[in-house]
C-alpha cells in the first residue's frame, strides 16, 4: 500500500453483478454511497447570500428542497441527495464579485449551517469543460484564471468527497494532433493534481477522454508520459469517463464508448476502480448501468423541468400542465402546498418554484429508478434487469434497438 492509499479512507465494494452490471458500495471517509447511482447537477452557490440559501433560481428552490426548508413545506428529501455534483465552474456564472466569490470558496459546503442537513456525496468537477472552452472566465469585475492549482484549492475548499484533476476535453471535431496534444496538457495537469492532493483525503478520480478504444488507449499512453501507469493505479479510486456530453443524445456512441471503455480500463489494468460517466441525459441510465458503469451525473432532471417538462416516466415527459399528479406518489406530488404550485402558475410565490417543485418530482423519479435498477442486479442473475430494460427502455421506440443490443452485449442476450 503506498503512502496516498493509507491516507485515504475510500473504498469500492461490489455486492453484487448481473452480467457487466454490478452493484456495491462507495465510502469515502464517513460518506456511503450505493451503486449504481445517479449525482443530480446542483449550483450550490448561485449569486445570492447565506439568506437566499444563495440564490441560484430553480436552483436555490431544489436546495432549499434538499435542507428541508419551510418555504417547501419541510419534507424531508434527504433521501434523494445521498450525492450530488457541482462545477468549479458554476461559482462564477452568476457574475458575482471577488468578494462574494471569496466568500463563497471560504468554508466547506457540508460544514455550513444553512447546508447541513446535507450529508451526501460530494462530488466537485474541476471545471474544465467550461472554462477551458471560454478562454478562461469573467467575473462581474475581477477574473480568476483556473489553472490546476486554482481549480484543486477550490475543490478542497468547498469540502468535496470526490475531485478530478484539470482537463481538457476533447471536441468531435479535433484533429488527432489535437487531441494529443490536450492530452499532453491533461497529463501535465495529472501529474501537478497528484502531487497538490497527495494529503487529500477524499476520493480523486481519474478523467478519461475518447469515443473509442484506439482514442482512449491513446489518451492514457499520452498522459503516462507524465505518471506512471502503476502511480495512477496507486493514486486515483476511480475513472470519470468525459467529453461525451456533445455526444450525450446520440445513444449508439454512448454505448460504443462505454463498451470501448470498459475493455480499455480491464487492458490497463484499472476494472476494479468505480466508473462514473459525466453528464449525460438520464434517460441513457438504464442501458449504460448494464453496461458496467457505476455512477453518472445530470442536470436532465433540472434543465426538463426548465422547459416544463414533467417526468411521466424516466422515459416519458409531458409538460407540467397536462400532468395528471395522482398518478404520482411522491413526496412533492403528494403535497397541497407544493401540488398547488404546479397546478396553478398563480398559486407559486415564484416562478422558479412552481419549476423547481417540478425538478424535485423529476429527480425523485430518477432516484426511484436508479434504486429498482440497483434491487434487480443485486438478485446477482441477469433475468431481472432485462425484464427491467424491457418494460422500459424497450418500449420506447426509439431506443428499442439500443436495448436489444445492451442485452445481448452484456447481459448474456434473451433466453427463450
Ligand atoms: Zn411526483
Amino acid at each position: 500500500m503506498s503512502q496516498t492509499d493509507s491516507l485515504s479512507a475510500v473504498d469500492f465494494e461490489v455486492s453484487a453483478t448481473a452480467g457487466d452490471a454490478r452493484t456495491g458500495t462507495l465510502s469515502i471517509g464517513e460518506t456511503e454511497i450505493r451503486t449504481p447511482n445517479l449525482f443530480p447537477v446542483l449550483n450550490f452557490y448561485g449569486g445570492g447570500t447565506k439568506n437566499s440559501v444563495y440564490g441560484g433560481g430553480i436552483h436555490r428552490t431544489v436546495k432549499e428542497f434538499m435542507i428541508s426548508a419551510d418555504r417547501v413545506g419541510a419534507g424531508d428529501y434527504s433521501e434523494f441527495f445521498d450525492g450530488v455534483l457541482t462545477s468549479v465552474s458554476s461559482l462564477t456564472d452568476y457574475n458575482v464579485t471577488r468578494e462574494r466569490y471569496e466568500d463563497y470558496i471560504a468554508a466547506p459546503i457540508k460544514e455550513r449551517d444553512v447546508f447541513s442537513p446535507f450529508s451526501g456525496t460530494l462530488f466537485i468537477d474541476s471545471g474544465g469543460f467550461k472554462f477551458l472552452n471560454n478562454d478562461g472566465i469573467d467575473g462581474s469585475n475581477f477574473q480568476v484564471n483556473i489553472d490546476q492549482k486554482t481549480a484543486y484549492e477550490i475543490q478542497r475548499r468547498m469540502g468535496a468527497d470526490i475531485i478530478v484533476n484539470l482537463d481538457r476535453p476533447i471536441a468531435p471535431d479535433d484533429s488527432h494532433e489535437q487531441r494529443i496534444e490536450k492530452a499532453r496538457k491533461t497529463g501535465e495537469n495529472i501529474e501537478e493534481f497528484l502531487r497538490l492532493s497527495s494529503d487529500f483525503d477524499g476520493a480523486r478520480f481519474l478523467t478519461l477522454h475518447g469515443y473509442n478504444y484506439s482514442m482512449m488507449d491513446a489518451f492514457l499512453t499520452e498522459i503516462t508520459k507524465y505518471c506512471s501507469a502503476e502511480t495512477l493505479c496507486s493514486s486515483f479510486d476511480g475513472i470519470a469517463l468525459g467529453s461525451l456530453v456533445p455526444k450525450k443524445d446520440d445513444r449508439s456512441a454512448l454505448i460504443d464508448a462505454v463498451i470501448d471503455c470498459r475493455r480499455v480500463l480491464s487492458d490497463w489494468g484499472f476494472d476494479d476502480l468505480p466508473l462514473h460517466v459525466l453528464g449525460i441525459s438520464s434517460r441513457a441510465i438504464p442501458l449504460l448501468t448494464a453496461l458496467g458503469v457505476d455512477s453518472f451525473d445530470s442536470s436532465t432532471y433540472l434543465q426538463t423541468a426548465i422547459n416544463g417538462g414533467y417526468f411521466v416516466s424516466l422515459m416519458e415527459t409531458v409538460n407540467v400542465s397536462e400532468a395528471d399528479f395522482e398518478q404520482c406518489n411522491c413526496p412533492v406530488c403528494s403535497s397541497d402546498l407544493l401540488r398547488g404550485w404546479m397546478e396553478d402558475k398563480e398559486n407559486a410565490p415564484y416562478q422558479k418554484d412552481r419549476l423547481g417543485a417540478v425538478a424535485m418530482h423529476n429527480l425523485i423519479v430518477q432516484k426511484r429508478e436508479m434504486a429498482k435498477i440497483r434491487d434487480c442486479i443485486s438478485r446477482s442473475e441477469t433475468e431481472p434487469l432485462i425484464q427491467y430494460i424491457e418494460s422500459t427502455v424497450a418500449q420506447d421506440k426509439p431506443t428499442r434497438e439500443f436495448a436489444h443490443r445492451v442485452v445481448n452485449h452484456s447481459l448474456g442476450g434473451y433466453s427463450l
